[in-house]
């Protein structure tokens, strides 16, 4: 990936003219079966522009609680396209047409105007979970009942491609705008595509350029991206086998508690109830112990993450790790 990125052809990605960057905008699009994608420096960027694209002040996005954007976006559709959450209930990441349908309500002066309906895929905090293509179906139904747009914050929908046997744009087809990332499972350093209608993508050039994320030769990042299309996508099924190895291990470790369900992909929760210090407490002594790095998206749930620069040996040092810390011998 290096060489590739060390030799890649460049120009001012800004005006159009990175062919590398036009090469990935280009494929990324075809992969995800839309008309036209632009290249974006982090998939923070591509959730907050396609917010400001799709919904004015006071409109009201619906997605799961645990979603991205309510979290880890630092406030942002509040501050940027100042559109207002609806978080609904979910399971497993997955809120249903009911849920939905309940949170709109009847449409009044009184309410927001509901605009968007958003997916996460996989959900990330709920455990790296898939959105069924049927699941997709029956939420995108509702939205459209309403005029909604339809949203996916794919981050991870590569690792539901691969989980699940299903082509991305068979995904992507529910939805107005949809972004992939580079910088997670796919082993690249920096970018997403986020991928639309030629008028979408349009006005979303219009908030990368207001954002400062216009770039120039970025054709250096771009050939990273495309270097994980092509060697990083399949080998994700390594990250969720080892996954899923490392929930088996942990499960049977007294004092830790595993939902086997809930590991569909590279991400397994684990919560330890019983651990005096909490999670927070328990991720630094694995790290200050084990070198074993986790991280705690609550004060009960420990967070593991399987990629391409874990082996199988890695995942049995983690769980004897775990076993050493909840095992004092
Ligand atoms: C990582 C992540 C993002 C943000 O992507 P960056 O490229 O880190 O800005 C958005 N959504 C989900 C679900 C993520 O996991």
């Amino acid at each position: 990936m290096r060489q590739a990125m060390a030799e890649a052809k460049v120009g001012d990605e800004q005006k159009g003219e990175d062919p590398t960057v036009n090469a990935l905008v280009e494929r990324v699009a075809e992969l995800l079966g839309m008309e036209a994608a632009v290249f974006l420096p982090s998939g923070t960027m591509c959730n907050e522009i396609s917010l400001a694209v799709h919904c004015r002040q006071g409109d009201v996005f619906y997605c799961d609680s645990l979603a991205h954007p309510l979290r880890f976006e630092a406030g942002a559709p509040a501050a940027i396209a100042g559109a207002m959450a609806c978080a609904l209930p979910a399971k497993m990441g997955v809120y249903t047409p009911e849920d939905l349908e309940a949170a709109i309500g009847l449409p009044s002066r009184y309410a927001p105007t509901p605009r968007l309906v958003w997916v996460e895929q996989t959900a990330n905090i709920p455990g790296g979970t898939c959105w069924s293509i049927e699941q997709i179906r029956s939420v995108s139904k509702v939205a459209r009942q309403h005029s909604m747009a339809m949203h996916m914050d794919g981050a991870r929908l590569l690792n539901a491609v691969v989980a699940m046997g299903c082509p991305a744009a068979c995904f992507a087809r529910y939805f107005d705008t949809v972004w992939i990332d580079f910088s997670k499972g796919l082993g690249a350093p920096v970018g997403a595509v986020l991928a639309g209608s030629e008028e979408l993508i349009d006005q979303a050039w219009r908030w990368k350029q207001r954002l400062g994320g216009s770039m120039r030769q970025a054709g250096v990042i771009a050939a990273g991206a495309l270097w994980a299309l092509d060697h990083n996508v399949e080998r994700l099924g390594e990250d969720h086998e080892n996954a899923r190895k490392l929930a088996e291990g942990l499960a049977e470790i007294p004092g830790v508690e595993i939902d086997l369900g809930s590991v569909q992909t590279n991400i397994v929760i684990a919560s330890l109830p019983g651990w005096p210090g909490g999670a927070h407490g328990f991720i630094g002594a694995l790290l200050e112990g084990y070198g074993v790095r986790a991280s705690a998206p609550s004060a009960s749930q420990v967070r593991f993450v399987t990629h391409l620069d874990i082996s199988g040996s890695d995942v049995d040092a983690a769980i004897d790790a775990v076993r050493h810390l909840c095992i004092p011998a």
